[in-house]
């Protein structure tokens, strides 16, 4: 089992394999980076496994496959073949932007892929293709089609935008509510990478909109995610608020995050991180494991996304499209 310095067990493994991205959402690549990651300082598939191999035989059991865009890297599906070669039991998710589902959705199930998150931020057209910057909405409504067709479990991801987006959240609880997915409203994290015009909306606002249409009521966070749960009365729907500007979920904390070139970040709010490329390279699995540990050691007791903290220079300078969000 994995413990880490604060005594929480660590289960959860989410694993980024790209930073590339066919979206420039605002809030995450507004712009194309400099530079890319050379395609070279990426690990392999076989590398990568390497070292979830170790995580798994040492008590990982979740693992989410994310980017960047994870449907950009060729191959996936034989990757999350891999992992549930290794273990079917494992809760294997993945979480994308959707475009390219239509055309991917049976290959990743037939590979294994449990569960998706889709990230669902409007149903106007105009909208989405203002936050993403490229025209995308029918064709991630027909790759959230496609997934529920070939029997894939499906989440909504959406992150409000004041004078955005901010009108269509009960519009997207409805949507997920109808076709039987659930829905999480992510509060927006402020980053160096996003557009610094966008604001975002806060849990109680998010909360207060739904509340316009629905009696509510709060059920809890669900086990270690950092999703709070509400059900509407009138309907028995479930959804879900990730809200890390309080940091309560931190004390269940149960994750750390491996880039695509081979960081392990053990909190998505600071830079820390700690390679283990070299190790896999070598196929030095005993060094892998002790860099494992390690991160595990210095993980910090909780994030601080604040109000008054959008300029503290602890803020990790990473992106979300680096680590994955
Ligand atoms: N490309 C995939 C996607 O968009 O679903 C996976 C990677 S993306 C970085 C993972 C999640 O992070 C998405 O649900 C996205 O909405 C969220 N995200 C990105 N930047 C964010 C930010 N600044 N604040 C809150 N959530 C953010
Ligand atoms: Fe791409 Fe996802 Fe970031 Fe949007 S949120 S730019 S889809 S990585």
């Amino acid at each position: 089992m994995l413990i880490d310095g604060h005594g929480r067990k660590v289960n959860y493994l989410r694993v980024s394999v790209t930073e590339r991205c066919n979206f420039r959402c605002q809030y995450c690549m507004p712009e194309k980076p400099f530079s890319w990651v050379p395609k070279e300082n990426l690990l392999s598939f076989e590398e990568l496994f390497m070292f979830i191999k170790v995580a798994m035989d040492e008590g990982v059991d979740k693992i989410r496959i994310t980017g960047g865009e994870p449907l950009l890297r060729e191959d996936l599906d034989s990757f999350i073949k891999m992992i549930n070669d290794h273990n079917p039991d494992v809760d294997l998710a993945m979480t994308t932007n959707g475009f390219l589902l239509p055309e991917a959705s049976q290959r990743l199930k037939d590979a294994g892929l449990k569960r998706l998150n889709i990230s669902l931020d409007s149903l106007k057209a105009d909208v989405a293709a203002k936050i993403a910057q490229k025209d995308v909405l029918p064709q991630v409504l027909k790759g959230i089609d496609k997934a529920l067709e070939v029997g894939l479990k499906v989440k909504l991801n959406m992150v409000p935008l004041k004078g955005i987006n901010d009108d269509e959240i009960v519009d997207i609880l409805d949507y997920a509510q109808q076709n039987g997915m659930k829905v999480r409203f992510i509060e927006y994290m402020e980053n160096r990478h996003a557009d610094q015009s966008l604001r975002g909306m806060h849990g109680k606002e998010i909360l207060a909109k739904v509340k316009e249409k629905y009696t509510i009521r709060a059920l809890g966070r669900e086990g270690a995610s950092p999703s709070f749960n509400y059900i509407i009365e009138e309907t028995g729907y479930e959804f879900g608020l990730i809200d890390p500007h309080k940091h309560d979920f931190c004390e269940s904390c149960n994750r750390i995050r491996l880039t695509a070139e081979g960081f392990l970040i053990p909190c998505l709010y600071f830079d820390e991180a700690m390679s283990i490329a070299d190790h896999v390279k070598k196929g030095d699995i005993e060094g892998a494991s002790q860099v494992l540990a390690q991160v595990l050691k210095d993980k910090p007791k909780e994030n601080r996304w604040s109000d008054e903290n959008t300029d503290d220079e602890d803020i990790s300078s990473r992106a979300f499209y680096e680590t994955g969000g």
